[in-house]
């Protein structure tokens, strides 16, 4: 990659979230292996943030690659309408085993974001089904579920870009989000809003729509499961359907393979994404319970109105059931509760740096809020030069390693956060 190649990117490449006159500066990747990212010049920098939550057991892994390349001599791609293939079938399959006995009807897409569209058109034609306009969707503030339309219109009205799309964006409702944390007491005052919301406009409401456990983009917050147990109960009582948003959370990151089962409690639709493929090639799915499904496919229009022209890559399934075999060795629990156990011994402390404002971990997530918003160019700099790469947002410096990271490694990310907190430079 030469001097060229950058100046191209900088001028004519978007960039997530980026601007295409001013961006901040992108460092080139070569090639990464393990937990480790390959800089132009050579250095090999540790991956903290899993390429967002999806290079769960590190890059290059033989498994993945092997049965990539074993679809890619067979087919890279076939449309899915009128035609199936093995790969499709076993990926099915297999995430029907690994979900709750409830969740039996699986619609594949290409990314987190679509698969909440899908399971909101879900919602919508169910109702419909049942011979009632419902178009309203329920959740909590500091939500993130994406950035097309309808995961915007649900995402926190404040954090994410309502105000910039307003008047194209659907007004949904927000209940305050719950103020108990994971590990300590339950209020149960935290369910209030959300009782109040759902008892008074109940025959609007299609669908309560939230992120289990873990609010990501919101704000990294670990809320408590009595909160979703109750919402369960409230959704039952209303027989309103539960969708619970696994994008980030599932396959193993807070230290069970989904999130919810911290709560005991069973979503009527799933969105799954993220790590799916172990962060090789990008794959969703909305599953959906037998008793929605079928109410859908008895509609009216009997059928569900959605089919992207990628719908079950050959490739992507693959690369998913590969993923699969790997969890299903096991070692991600202990590979996850080591990780941990270091995080509790050694980024824990950082709650005592007068930066600091609070320390949460959950499995192999940790995450450090500060006082203040993070510089972010001069911070992001910092941590390429000291050997890491983690991306803060906001106020939140947070890791999300692969599991396979090891101990000296996770050592030199809390290290580099640690000389970060340090720095006045890098807050404003
Ligand atoms: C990343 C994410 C999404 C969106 O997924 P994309 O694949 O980026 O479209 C939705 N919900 C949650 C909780 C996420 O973390």
């Amino acid at each position: 990659m030469s001097q060229s190649d950058i100046l191209f990117d900088y001028k004519h490449i978007w960039h997530p979230y980026s601007s295409i006159v001013n961006p901040l500066p992108c460092y080139s990747i070569i090639s990464a292996k393990g937990v480790y990212l390959k800089l132009k010049n050579g250095k090999k920098i540790i991956d903290g943030m899993s390429s967002w939550w999806s290079t769960i057991h590190g890059y290059n892994h033989p498994i993945l690659n092997k049965s990539l390349k074993k679809q890619i001599r067979k087919m890279s791609h076939v449309m899915f309408g009128g035609i199936t293939h093995p790969s499709a079938i076993l990926l099915c399959r297999k995430l029907i085993k690994l979900t709750p006995k409830k969740l039996d009807c699986v619609f594949l897409s290409d990314s987190g974001s679509v698969s909440i569209e899908v399971a909101i058109k879900m919602l919508i034609q169910y109702w419909e089904s049942l011979g009632q306009k419902r178009t309203k969707i329920l959740t909590i503030k500091n939500g993130y579920h994406g950035d097309t339309f309808a995961a915007m219109s649900i995402s926190d009205p404040n954090n994410s870009m309502h105000e910039i799309y307003n008047k194209f964006l659907p007004k949904n409702l927000f209940a305050d989000a719950p103020t108990s944390s994971f590990h300590k007491e339950w209020n149960p005052f935290d369910i209030e809003s959300f009782r109040k919301i759902i008892k008074e406009n109940s025959l609007k409401i299609a669908g309560v729509v939230l992120e289990p456990i873990v609010q990501g983009v919101g704000g990294m917050n670990f809320y408590h499961p009595m909160y979703l147990k109750n919402v369960k109960k409230l959704c039952q009582n209303y027989s309103i359907p539960l969708v619970f948003d696994e994008i980030a959370t599932g396959f193993g990151r807070t230290g069970k393979l989904f999130a919810f089962q911290h709560a005991d409690v069973v979503p009527d639709i799933l969105c799954i994404g993220k790590a799916m493929t172990g962060g090789t090639i990008t794959l969703a799915a909305t599953l959906a319970s037998r008793n929605i499904a079928d109410a859908i496919s008895t509609s009216s229009r009997k059928c569900f109105m959605h089919g992207p022209t990628y719908m079950a890559n050959p490739l992507a399934c693959a690369a998913a059931n590969a993923n699969i075999k790997i969890l299903e060795k096991n070692e991600w629990q202990k590979q996850i509760s080591s990780i941990e156990k270091q995080l509790h011994e050694n980024l824990l402390p950082l709650i005592h740096h007068e930066r600091v404002i609070d320390v949460r971990i959950l499995g192999a997530i940790g995450v450090v809020e500060c006082r203040h918003f993070v510089n972010m160019p001069l911070i992001q700099s910092f941590f390429v030069k000291n050997g890491v790469w983690i991306r803060p947002f906001r106020k939140i410096i947070y890791i999300v390693p692969p599991y396979i990271i090891n101990s000296d490694e996770i050592k030199k990310l809390i290290n580099a956060i640690k000389k970060a907190l340090d720095n006045d430079v890098f807050f404003m």
